[in-house]
């Protein structure tokens, strides 16, 4: 299959979206990476979404709309604490699992009688979602396991030959996944998979937001899981990723020791001058480590690195996505120095 490299502008978009109303995939920007987007309601597109991707068939896609007011219209029942996040964070990078209804096919939902639904703030996805009049079932464009895309060239490195056509929009705006929240309750909120909407905003609404444990510690293996994305090893580059909780300079001293010709460090902008050579940084604030991440791990695999040694962010915040992601590609191997 040839990929097409389509454009932002009006004319390639109509084309993306008759490509996404006529069954097929397509690459989309959106205000967190870049999705793979088809028409969530056609079991046969959404299972090309599975195996272009190498996607587990349990692991369930997220349907994006172009307004929450169309939520009811794939779920049986919307709660008011939804509605009510749904006005001050739609649209936006957060992701509300609720109740689906027969619209929503179970190859979507991974099996499950939930369906998680985003309403994406980047205009090109919005207007995708409108010209296509298709509710879009959108995982991130990476192969699976892989980091994230957060730039149409790293789509094209995935995807190239196995869907339709890629839309550049330019670099994703945050760079980190949604957040996913379920409802243990009318007033309760639980963070699924930690993003830029962060629970000291989603408190603005909540009366309570829990962490699932899942964020930051291993399952093992028959445990019973929230959200099943929290089973699979995610976002990891070929090389071995160790975090590292530590000062730069403990840093900078504990990879002298154990140096090699493959050896990367992965810091904070303004620690390289500890570390003498083979240094990528990836931000000063968890904001830009969010940005960045996952550019700065494939940027990694092309520079040939093996092992890479990355100082570990701040979990506060926006840092909680991002030390979610780290913990995850390093497959919670973490030294404390
Ligand atoms: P991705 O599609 O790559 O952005 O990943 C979506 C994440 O959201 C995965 O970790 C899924 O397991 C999670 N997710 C999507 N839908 C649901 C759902 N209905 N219930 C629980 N988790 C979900
Ligand atoms: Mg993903």
């Amino acid at each position: 299959m040839n990929t097409v490299l389509l454009k932002n502008n009006e004319e390639d978009l109509i084309k993306a979206s008759d490509m996404i109303r006529s069954g097929q995939i397509v690459g989309i920007p959106t205000e967190t990476v870049y999705g793979l987007g088809a028409d969530a309601s056609n079991e046969n597109a959404v299972r090309g979404i599975f195996s272009a991707k190498g996607r587990p068939a349990d692991n369930p896609l997220i349907v994006h709309l172009a307004d929450f007011s169309h939520a009811s219209e794939y779920t049986s029942y919307i709660p008011e604490i939804a509605e009510k996040l749904a006005e001050k964070f739609c649209p936006g990078p957060l992701t509300m699992v609720l109740p689906k209804n027969e619209k929503i096919p179970m190859v979507t939902s991974g099996g499950l009688d939930t369906v998680g639904i985003r309403v994406p703030s980047h205009p090109v996805m919005h207007r995708i979602i409108e010209l296509s009049g298709c509710p879009i079932a959108a995982p991130s464009a990476n192969t699976s396991g892989y980091p994230s895309p957060t730039s149409a060239s790293h789509v094209m490195n995935d995807m190239n030959g196995k869907i339709s056509a890629v839309v550049d929009g330019g670099d994703s705006k945050y760079g980190v996944e949604s957040t996913v929240i379920s409802f243990d309750n009318e007033n309760t909120a639980r963070i699924l998979r930690p993003g830029c909407i962060t629970r000291e905003m989603l408190l603005e609404v909540c009366e309570n937001v829990i962490i699932d444990r899942a964020i930051l510690n291993e399952v093992s293996a028959g445990e019973k899981v929230s959200s099943p994305g929290m089973k699979y090893k995610h976002y990891s580059p070929k090389a071995d990723i160790i975090m590292a909780e530590a000062s730069a300079e403990k840093l900078a001293e504990y990879v002298k020791l154990h140096d090699g010709e493959n050896v990367y460090s992965l810091v904070y902008t303004g620690d390289e001058k500890y570390f003498p050579h083979r240094c990528l940084s990836y931000g000063a604030d968890s904001v830009q480590q969010a940005h960045m991440l996952f550019a700065k791990l494939r940027e990694l695999d092309e520079s040939g690195a093996e092992k890479v040694y990355v100082r570990a962010p701040s979990a506060e915040g926006v840092g909680l996505a991002v030390y979610n992601r780290l913990i995850r590609a390093a497959g919670f191997e973490v030294i404390k120095l």
